[in-house]
C-alpha cells in the first residue's frame, strides 16, 4: 500500500470510465467522526479502492479494502488500547434511496448524486463500520490495572466528599460509548 494520500474526491464518470485504482493513506482530519471515537490522534489509515462498471448489468462498483491501526479507549480500565480494523468494500454507486431496494445482498449501497466522489466520507463510513462494539484489552494486565487503581480512589471518597469514584467515570464512558453506538447505528440506517 502507498504511503501517499489519496485523492479528497474523484470525477465520478472519470473514475467509472477509466477503470480507476487508487491506494494510500488518508489524514484524520479528514474524518473527524471517526477521530471522535478514538483515544488518541495516533493512527494510520489505509485504503485501496478499484472503480468498475459490470459489463452485464451496468451497476458501478467501488471494491478494495480498508486498514487502519488506532488507539481506542478500554471499556474495562480506561486506558488506550491499540487495535487493527479491517474491512473489505463492496460498495455499488447509487444514485437515489430508491435504487437500495432491488440492490443485490452481496453489495452495500453508496447514493452519490453529484459529479464528484469525496473518498473520505466513503472510507470514514466504512470504518465507523469496522469499529468492534465492545473494546477491550484482552489481557491479564487491564484487569490487574484496574483493581490497582480503584483501590486508592474509593478511600479518598471517604474523606472527599464529592470526588469522582472510578464507578462514576466507567458509567459516563459508558454513556458516551452508547452515544457513539447510536451514531454508528445512525450511520448504518442513512445507507
Ligand atoms: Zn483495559
Amino acid at each position: 500500500m502507498s504511503e501517499g494520500p489519496i485523492p479528497a474526491y474523484v470525477d465520478v464518470r472519470k473514475a467509472f470510465g477509466q477503470a480507476l485504482s487508487l491506494s494510500g493513506s488518508v489524514s484524520l482530519e479528514l474524518l473527524p467522526r471517526f477521530r471522535e471515537c478514538l483515544a488518541s490522534d495516533q493512527a494510520r489509515v489505509g485504503v485501496n479502492l478499484s472503480f468498475s462498471v459490470d459489463p452485464d448489468t451496468g451497476q458501478r462498483q467501488i471494491t478494495g479494502d480498508i486498514e487502519a491501526q488506532v488507539e481506542m479507549t478500554c471499556q474495562r480500565c480506561l486506558q488506550a488500547v491499540g487495535l487493527e480494523l479491517s474491512d473489505s468494500i463492496r460498495l455499488a454507486l447509487l444514485v437515489s434511496e430508491d435504487q437500495v431496494a432491488s440492490l443485490e445482498p452481496e453489495w452495500d449501497p453508496w447514493i452519490c448524486t453529484e459529479p464528484k466522489l469525496e473518498l473520505a466520507e466513503l472510507v470514514e463510513e466504512q470504518l465507523i463500520l469496522a469499529l468492534p462494539i465492545v473494546i477491550l484489552h484482552d489481557d491479564a494486565a487491564c484487569i490487574d490495572k484496574l483493581e490497582y487503581e480503584a483501590v486508592p480512589e474509593a478511600e479518598g471518597a471517604e474523606n472527599e466528599p464529592g470526588a469522582a469514584s472510578p464507578f462514576a467515570v466507567l458509567s459516563e464512558l459508558k454513556a458516551k460509548t452508547a452515544k457513539t453506538a447510536k451514531k454508528a447505528a445512525k450511520a448504518k440506517k442513512a445507507k
